[in-house]
């Protein structure tokens, strides 16, 4: 027992090593590279199983430690502390070369604490004389070479009579109140959800070997007897308890420790034949299993969790792997039968996907690593297919029986129009007007396009030039925007781009100007929370009487009391901001059936957007107005950060202006907030303490956010610190510095947004990436931005580095939760969208009897996304 108290494994040493080493860097989650998490996840369970038998009720979650701020990590590590390694809060601190520190998955995980001779000869598990004979495991059959094969279908269970695989989890043996409830948190409450809850990945446990073969650090199986298996403690005072045991074949044997897992040692009886599976380590010179998955083998009974490719699922506190392969095994036994084909043959053979209860089995517990990999691509097309036609449904919906309103512009009125513009229009923004005013002229069904253009593309006038179109035709407009600073924005561009018509007056709230081809004047109004009482009901006056051809305006222009009678052409700006409802309010102030655009500053790949917004009509702004300057980007390790503020204050000396973003730490606002309150003190106080530093964040009320981002547009401020709130459209052209705390934490695209905040101006404009992630992967992709400028580019670029379901660095913009499909796959992807439009155009309703399972598979779908994907 004594000896056995100071043989902390080595896992465990190292974890003491790293949080000593958190803690002498302030917790910032470098001790390991790629961070604290990637080591986490690697020994995630001997850790919960340790803290389980150290009487820790609190279990750790993977991802927690890079999710938390560094005054939560230091807490969460002494709580840690407190439990692991009860006595020693004086553990010496790690070397601080953190160069040292590998991934986890390196081989030799090289930490300083608790570090052992690892010379010695080999004592239980030395390599004998023995021949490296048959297994007697059973053993993974060869690979067949054919994609999509189709698996000779067994038959599959069925539930009882009268139910379906939606009955709730806890028909199944061993699921009480408190195991649903668990099971709940992994979003499974009934069986087809468990049958759902797909693997992260497998283990490889295929490489059964004899125990003399057994290398360190590869994962294999090993299938031997029970010698003997005993109750230990271990940790400095005893308090870890363990269940060991010896495991022999007749090359040698070896020894297996569970951490906090005593009952084990009632499970394995001695003399009986187990598999093991996991990857040894040294310790003082001999090899040891710590924590590996473990199989007691009988006759007759196929392994779940050894000797084969193990499934890996998402965890969640209180229930292990073992848990789930067990529940998921007896799931797949007993209600596999009960999940119906959802793609009619055909299309399963045109795709070369395989019938869909076997690739649920084979995703799960697949044959090989070929079955798993077909298995996965059937449920990644049947998710894509599936969400195609969800949105071509939708767009039938809306597209079907509905009577627009025939918008016919005199070419003449449009092109004189265009003539009085301060600049002639790029091609791109002929384009789109071209597009946008063609389904003005057809009427029916009433337009649904997304405008897409990066900032400072110029859609403002595209929009215009629509809007007078509608007003030439005697209806009226309205630009609906999520700020009031951006709907002054908005308002005084159409003044400008007015002002080459005859006779333009500008005043506060209303622009009017003649239109000579049109024989009267046009006029535009700006109505927001801030609009003044007399203001106020001089414009809905106006609007109510149809006088008024465009407004302009906040979510004031769909409060009650506004009345926009002739509304024909309803324009939203950033549209992940307001929700479908906020979008019908609009389109029910005018006609009925009012025209509809959408413009979004967010450059989206065209894989995705066709996914994403399938429904909607799309035209692209794909090219800048001359002359535009490029933003000098580079990107910076943490050590250059004061050299960052220097170049800051030199910009200021000068006349300019600086933002600074600070980074996303959660997808909280109000975690994201009190970062920005705490380094906008550090900063006006500590670094800046003579200059104005103004703060934007989302807690703020939007008419106090509305106030700071004035102050900064009309150069009371030097420098704004601000979450991602700040606006997409923002202009303040004396701005030339963008900087951005925690760079490698957004996305391409949104990092591309900030930078589009400078620049705009006559000045040379600069952005400076701070980033506190050494990983190739972040420097990879914060250089993508030093030498890329356009944002369909670095879209894509994103897209390709990190997937889609970071695409949009939250989840604002209702990207469906897809579980398998990864949107980069353009093959899958395009041959989903064929299939779908074909099977819409003999069955548009999906209600033929063999699209019976089909239609239930969208309707499943659209109740899970989030209602947003239109
Ligand atoms: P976006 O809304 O797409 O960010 P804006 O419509 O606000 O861009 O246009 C940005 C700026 O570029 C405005 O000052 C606008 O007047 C100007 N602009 C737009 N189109 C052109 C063009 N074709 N040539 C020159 N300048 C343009
Ligand atoms: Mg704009």
């Amino acid at each position: 027992m004594d000896q056995r108290q100071t043989e902390t494994p080595a896992w465990l040493a190292a974890l003491g090593g790293i949080l000593d080493l958190e803690q002498s860097r302030g917790f910032n989650n470098r001790a390991v590279s790629g961070g604290v998490d990637r080591f986490i996840d690697r020994w995630l369970e001997p850790l919960n199983s340790a803290l389980a038998a150290a009487g820790s009720e609190e279990a750790v979650r993977s991802g927690e430690y890079g999710e938390m701020t560094p005054g939560r990590r230091e807490e969460w590590a002494k709580g840690l502390r407190a439990v692991l390694f009860p006595r020693d809060d004086a553990l010496s601190p790690g070397d601080d070369d953190i160069s040292g520190i590998e991934p986890p998955d390196a081989p030799d995980f090289p930490i300083k604490p608790g570090s052992r001779t690892e010379s010695g000869p080999p004592v239980e598990s030395g390599p004998l004389p023995g021949d490296k004979g048959e297994t007697a495991a059973p053993a993974p059959s060869p690979p067949t070479k054919t994609a999509g094969r189709e698996l000779p279908d067994p038959p599959y269970s069925r539930p009882p009579a009268g139910l379906t695989v939606d009955v709730p989890v806890d028909r199944l043996r061993g699921v009480d109140a408190k195991l649903s409830e668990r099971l709940g948190r992994l979003g499974v409450r009934s069986i087809r959800d468990l049958l759902y809850l797909f693997p992260r990945r497998h283990s490889d446990y295929t490489r059964v070997v004899k125990i003399a073969e057994v290398e360190p650090d590869a994962d294999c199986t090993v299938i031997g007897h029970v010698w003997e298996t005993r109750e230990v403690s271990l940790g400095r005072n005893g308090r870890l308890k363990a269940t060991e045991a010896v495991l022999s074949d007749e090359t040698g044997n070896v020894r297996v420790i569970w951490f906090g897992q005593r009952y084990i040692a009632r499970s394995l009886k001695t003399n009986s034949r187990v598999a093991i599976s996991g990857r040894a380590s040294r310790n003082q010179g001999r090899l040891v299993f710590e924590s590996p998955d473990y199989e007691p083998l009988q006759e007759g009974q196929t392994p779940i969790h050894t000797a084969r490719l193990a499934p890996v699922y998402p965890l969640t506190a209180g229930l292990t792997g073992r848990n789930l392969r067990r529940l998921v095994w007896q799931a797949l036994r007993q209600w596999l039968g009960g999940v119906e084909e959802t793609l009619p043959q055909e299309i399963r053979s045109r795709a070369g996907v395989m019938p869909l209860p076997q690739a649920i089995m084979q995703a799960h517990f697949p044959e090989d690593a070929e079955a798993a990999t077909t298995a996965r691509r059937r449920l990644a097309f049947e998710e894509l297919f599936t969400l195609q036609l969800a949105v071509l449904s939708r767009r039938r919906q809306w597209s079907q029986g509905l009577e627009g309103v025939r918008i016919k512009a005199d070419p003449q009125v449009i092109g004189k129009f265009i003539e009085s513009l301060p600049f002639p229009l790029t091609g791109a923004q002929r384009r789109c007007v071209d597009e946008i005013l063609g389904d003005l002229k057809r009427g029916s069904p009433p337009m649904n396009r997304l405008l897409q253009g990066e900032v400072g593309s110029g859609k403002t006038v595209v929009v215009l030039t629509a809007l007078m179109a509608a007003a030439a035709a005697g209806y009226q407009g309205a630009i609906m925007v999520p700020t009031e600073v951006l709907a002054e924005q908005h308002f005084r561009t159409i003044g400008n781009l007015l002002s080459g018509l005859a006779r333009p007056v500008q005043e506060e709230h209303r622009v009017t100007a003649y239109m000579e081809s049109l024989g009267r004047p046009v006029s535009v109004g700006l109505l927001t929370g801030s609009t003044g009482q007399r203001a106020r009901r001089e414009l809905t006056g106006l609007a109510a009487e149809g006088q008024l051809d465009l407004l302009v305006g906040t979510h004031a222009l769909i409060q009650s009391g506004v009345e926009i009678p002739n509304l024909a052409l309803a324009v939203m700006d950033e549209q992940h901001r307001f929700g479908v409802l906020q979008r019908s309010a609009l389109r029910q102030k005018g006609v009925e059936n009012p025209h509809s655009l959408v413009m979004s500053a967010t450059p989206i790949p065209r894989t995705l957007s066709l996914t994403l917004y399938g429904d909607l009509d799309i035209s692209v702004i794909d090219e800048l107005p001359p002359g535009r300057q490029t933003i000098r980007t580079r990107w910076l390790e943490p050590d250059r950060r004061d050299a960052a503020y220097g170049f800051v204050r030199r910009q200021v000396s000068e006349g300019r202006q600086a933002f600074i973003i600070y980074p996303l730490i959660e997808e909280s606002e109000a975690v994201d907030s009190k970062a920005a309150v705490d380094d906008h003190q550090r900063l006006s106080e500590e670094v800046f303490p003579d200059l104005k530093v103004g703060l934007l964040h989302g807690r703020m009320a939007s008419r106090e956010k509305d106030r700071v981002m004035r102050q900064f547009r009309d150069g009371e401020l030097d420098i704004l610190v601000s979450t991602a709130v700040v606006e997409v459209g923002i202009d303040v052209p004396n701005a030339t510095v963008m900087m951005v705390e925690g760079a490698d934490r957004f996305g391409l695209s949104q990092l591309h947004q900030f930078r589009g905040r400078v620049g705009r101006g006559e000045h040379q404009s600069y952005c400076m990436l701070m980033s506190d992630d050494p990983s190739t992967v972040a420097r990879e992709r914060l250089s993508a931005l030093e030498h890329i400028d356009d944002g369909f580019e670095l879209a894509e670029e994103d897209l390709r580095l990190r997937g889609p379901g970071d695409f949009f660095g939250t989840r604002q913009s209702g990207l469906p939760d897809l579980r398998m499909a990864s949107l980069s796959d353009r093959d899958l992807l395009e041959t989903a969208r064929r299939e779908a439009s074909r099977l819409m155009e003999v069955d548009p309703g999906i209600e033929a009897e063999e699209h019976r399972a089909l239609s239930r598979q969208v309707a499943r779908f659209l109740e899970h996304a989030s209602g947003e994907v239109s």
